[in-house]
């Protein structure tokens, strides 16, 4: 309406006393932003929160998603003063896709460039500015990084852990490590923010000291006191839940065809859906741009955008973007919409009822993302996204007796369903020796710690007194990567070629080279034949990379190949920054010339506990690890799928109807004992074998 319109505004030119018009365009989206931000909930409890953080060393607060949590209240401490000198604000988020968008929507609400002003950082991607920056989001995981060379954390005046209710395993350590820091370091302020949480029992952390530190407790009453906790009251509206009377044999299905009959029979509202992973919402994507084809043969008026962690920069500003006139956006997300993004404009959600969590089992040693159940409060909350603008509908793609019975309460933090291999290396590298008695959250199961030990005393990280070897333990622990990897990394001076070594560790650490959209697994199958090595996927992945170099970092080429460009600009980005890291690590680049053997050994010296051997007479390619004897097979995506080499080494086990190995490489088993005599003479099943 009028009122909105940009008003022409007097401007006293003081210098020569004329009077002038402005109108620039930028104020123009400013001004409405201004007024976007204070009908935000938090806006009304700006001057309370500003308070309690001068006032407390710990502060909760509890908002509901879209309240203005994340974008808004370190804004409200900047304003406030809290980055004055050369002091930074921190907000951490466990999700890397969540640390780019809020860091650009404050960037933009505060109309300053990101990466000056308002900067983040995340693994091998650091946009900041040291002089310049005043609030800087991050992943959990890189600041805890950050404590290894600055473990009081001097720069930040003010750290806000957001997203606690999510208790990733980053989140966990990282509380417990602030508490210690708070009390050398008073001033520090923190703020523990999150969606839904259990205010006491977080609040009960902050406030209990671990029974044996009584001493400690008497040098320093300020942080005893309790954290104070705010409870943003949010606008949500009310949602109407639909439940299934029968469960759906396929939620993909049943997923596409609810988006299909919402966009038929209700008013218009963008559309969420929840599916596990980048695999069903890339299927889900295709079979909705089909389906809404066929129906009249004309467009359905559905925009339908996918939204998970590894999207490229423009997919992503796409599902932000206001949805064009006359169109309904579809969004198919992982749950990193759950509460870590708000999506504007959506009236309904579709539900699937499962998400893909991480479980570990100590006994088999086996880790593994699985789709799984959420929690019934993960349901709530995706519910939740449909009543943010005006009444909603959540379908839920499941009965509701299902919900009732089968849905467990609340989410397992995943510090207790984690192999804890990086975990414990951090916490060693940071002095943390009693790791056991570290003031936990919640406690790890002491059979994963114990498995972790061994592992890290194995690949000769950890000595014999449980703590970090000079050098190994200290470089491994100094490379962002898996401890194998960064073990195969170094290990790769020694067999001569890091050259190699540092491009398959690239690979391994982006989501996937290929591109993978459904009906085209054949062309793909293909295209993998060219540059597939007998050796496996990690020499597999070198000719990749050749190619890649040869064909002038092409985005053609990739298409031609069914490679994924982005994935490739970032292994060549990754690998850059690896190599500038090593060789402060005093490693020096040399290659190995196609020397396969020597490369396999290298990757051996990182991974020889993910070795299995092919059964005897099975007919169907089945594996069984050495180490724990489960059964194993290789993943249709590896270029050894069929091949079925005797023995092998995988890179990660993914766990669907059984349990895969993702990227494989053949050995010879004597290399085993070579590495690792320590490791496996005490384990073989039958040392005949060898
Ligand atoms: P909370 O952290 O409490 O869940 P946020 O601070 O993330 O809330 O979001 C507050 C509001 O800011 C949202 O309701 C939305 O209107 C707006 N917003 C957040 N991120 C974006 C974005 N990337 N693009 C557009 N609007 C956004
Ligand atoms: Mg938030």
């Amino acid at each position: 309406p009028g009122s909105e319109r940009p008003r022409a505004t007097l401007v006293d030119d003081e210098e020569g006393g004329v009077l002038f018009f402005s109108t620039p365009s930028s104020e123009y989206g400013r001004s409405t932003l201004e007024r976007q931000k204070q009908r935000l909930p938090v806006y009304k409890y700006r001057d309370a929160i500003l308070y309690l953080v001068e006032n407390n060393p710990t502060t909760i607060i509890v908002g509901e998603t879209g309240s203005g949590k994340t974008t808004q209240i370190p804004q409200y401490l900047k304003e406030a003063g809290w980055a004055e000198g050369d002091r930074v604000i921190a907000c951490t988020q466990p999700r890397r896709l969540s640390v780019q968008s809020v860091a650009a929507r404050v960037a933009e609400e505060m109309g300053v460039k990101l990466g000056d002003e308002v900067g983040y950082t995340i693994r091998f991607e650091d946009q900041t500015n040291p002089g310049t920056t005043k609030i800087k989001f991050l992943t959990d995981g890189v600041l805890l990084r950050e404590m290894m060379d600055d473990p009081l954390l001097t720069n930040y005046s003010v750290i806000m852990v957001d997203e606690a209710h999510e208790r990733s395993i980053s989140t966990d350590m990282l509380l417990g490590l602030l508490k210690k820091i708070q009390r050398r370091r008073p001033e520090l302020r923190l703020i523990i923010s999150s969606a839904t949480i259990e205010a006491k029992s977080m609040s009960n952390f902050f406030q209990i000291r671990k029974k044996n530190r009584r001493q400690e407790v008497k040098d320093d009453p300020g942080s005893l006191k309790p954290p104070a906790i705010l409870s943003v009251e949010g606008k949500g509206f009310p949602v109407e839940i639909y439940y299934l009377e029968e469960p759906a044999s396929d939620y993909l299905q049943s997923a596409v065809s609810t988006v299909l009959s919402i966009n038929d029979e209700e008013p218009a509202g963008d559309i969420l859906v929840f599916l596990t992973g980048q695999d069903d919402i890339e299927a889900a994507v295709q079979l909705l741009a089909d389906g809404a084809r066929d129906i009249r043969g004309h467009s359905s008026g559905l925009l339908v955008l996918p939204l998970y962690s590894g999207l490229p920069r423009a997919d992503q500003d796409l599902v932000f973007a206001p949805t064009p006139k006359g169109k309904r956006k579809v969004i198919i997300s992982t749950n990193i919409a759950e509460t870590s993004l708000t999506l504007e404009g959506v009236v309904y959600v579709v539900d699937c009822g499962f998400s893909k969590q991480r479980f570990y089992n100590p006994i088999s040693d086996i880790e593994s993302l699985v789709v799984a159940p959420i929690s019934k409060a993960s349901a709530r909350q995706r519910t939740g996204r449909a009543g943010r603008v005006r009444p909603g509908k959540c379908f839920r793609l499941y009965t509701e007796e299902y919900f009732v019975k089968e849905l467990p309460s609340e989410g397992i933090p995943e510090m207790q369903r984690s192999n804890l291999v990086s975990c414990v290396i951090q916490l060693k590298a940071l002095g943390i020796d009693n790791i056991l008695g570290f003031d936990w959250l919640a406690s790890p199961p002491p059979e994963a710690m114990v498995r972790a030990l061994e592992v890290l005393y194995s690949l000769g990280i950890l000595d014999e007194d449980a703590k970090l070897t000079s050098p190994t333990g200290f470089q491994v622990a100094e490379i962002p990567l898996e401890p194998m990897i960064a073990k195969m990394i170094l290990s790769a001076d020694a067999f001569g070629c890091s050259e190699e070594i540092i491009t398959v560790a690239a690979v391994l650490s982006v989501q996937s080279i290929w591109v993978n959209i459904r009906g085209t697994q054949k062309e793909l199958d293909e295209v993998k034949l060219w540059f597939a090595a007998a050796e496996g996927d990690h020499v597999s992945f070198l000719n990749v990379y050749k190619g890649f170099l040869n064909s002038g970092k092409s985005s053609q080429w990739c298409y031609k190949n069914f490679i994924n460009y982005h994935a490739m600009k970032k292994v060549v980005d990754v690998r850059e920054q690896l190599s500038r890291l090593i060789k402060r690590l005093g490693i020096v680049l040399k290659s190995c010339e196609r020397d396969t053997q020597t490369l396999r050994k290298a990757v051996l010296a990182g991974f020889f506990a993910h070795a299995s051997c092919l059964e005897e007479y099975s007919q169907n390619g089945m594996y069984k690890t050495i180490r724990s004897s489960q059964e194993v097979y290789i993943h249709p995506s590896s270029v050894l799928f069929r091949v079925n080499p005797k023995w092998v080494i995988y890179h990660s086990l993914v766990s669907t109807d059984k349990h895969y190995m993702r990227n494989v490489i053949a050995i010879d088993p004597s290399w085993l004992t070579e590495a690792a005599p320590h490791f496996y003479q005490l384990r073989m099943p039958n040392p005949a074998l060898f």
